[in-house]
């Protein structure tokens, strides 16, 4: 079992965790077990990002047809090589943003206890690449977790909420003590899925995203004064009197469908 305190202690020898590539190791058998159960299925290839000394690896194996996992350290690289021999199992050394992901023709999920210092870019690549994703199951600092999953009105809604949201089921699955760590890290995490709800559209995406963003350059503003600075004042007038707003309304209010209204009604 590679997820206890005694095995990463022993394997990772006289080597020492690198912050620069936020490395925290998990060292509860239960909690790898349980982010397998919920990323995996036994017909699929689950791709794992960061899988370290591969506490997680070894579990996502149990559950999928086969793992592929990329890993940007040499070091981390080497000790799975050597400690898991299945091979089912694959691993790739470099950084997973440059990876080549247009090798898989086939429907994947995607799972990993994602370094911190790179979380949004490695969601963001995975969110605009064109792999087939049955499902995305990833650890995170629980704030990064929040903002993912925030409702229309609190604190943490933003466009990059809904953005997110637009695109997938976005649900927390559970959340993650700091303790279950080595080393132990300054926060809490959560593991975050994303199941893709619709089909894509990119350039449907790029200009409703950008407005969305234009909605909420100005945080304090009104959306009446964001959307002032872009469209002319009977643009504005008949956006207004169509969807029947209030022009005191901000930008945190409006949840996905009223986003999709003002698309519909500007353009
Ligand atoms: N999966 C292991 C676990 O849960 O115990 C390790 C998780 S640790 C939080 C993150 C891992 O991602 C480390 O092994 C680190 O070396 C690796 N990593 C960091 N940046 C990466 C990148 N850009 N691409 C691939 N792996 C990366």
């Amino acid at each position: 079992m590679i997820a206890s305190i005694a095995y990463v202690k022993k394997t990772l020898g006289e080597l020492k965790a690198k912050k620069k590539y936020g490395q925290n190791f998990i060292i509860d058998a239960n909690t790898v077990d349980k982010i397998a159960r919920i990323a995996c299925d036994p017909e699929l290839t689950t791709i794992e990002i960061g899988p370290g000394l591969g506490a997680l690896s070894e579990m996502l194996l149990k559950y999928s047809r086969d793992v592929d996992a990329y890993e940007i350290d040499r070091d981390m690289y080497e000790l799975l090589k050597q400690n898991i021999t299945d091979e089912r199992f694959r691993v790739f050394l470099g950084d997973f943003l440059d990876a080549d992901l247009s090798i898989y023709k086939e429907k994947v999920n995607v799972c990993g206890n994602l370094p911190y210092y790179v979380t949004t870019p490695i969601l963001f690549r995975l969110f605009e690449s064109e792999l087939d994703m049955k499902k995305i199951t990833v650890m995170v600092q629980k704030e990064v977790g929040d903002r993912l999953c925030a409702e229309v009105g609190s604190e943490d809604y933003s466009a990059l909420s809904i953005e997110v949201q637009y695109l997938y089921d976005v649900k927390t699955e559970m959340n993650v003590s700091r303790n279950v760590f080595y080393p132990m890290p300054q926060v809490d995490s959560a593991v975050i899925s994303f199941t893709p709800k619709r089909e894509r559209d990119r350039q449907f995406e790029e200009r409703f995203f950008e407005l969305v963003k234009n909605c909420f350059r100005m945080r304090r503003k009104t959306l009446h004064n964001n959307l002032k600075d872009l469209y002319d004042k009977e643009t504005i007038d008949r956006v207004y009197s169509e969807l029947g707003w209030n022009e005191k309304i901000r930008a945190q209010e409006l949840s996905l469908d009223d986003f999709i209204k003002l698309y519909n009604v500007l353009y």
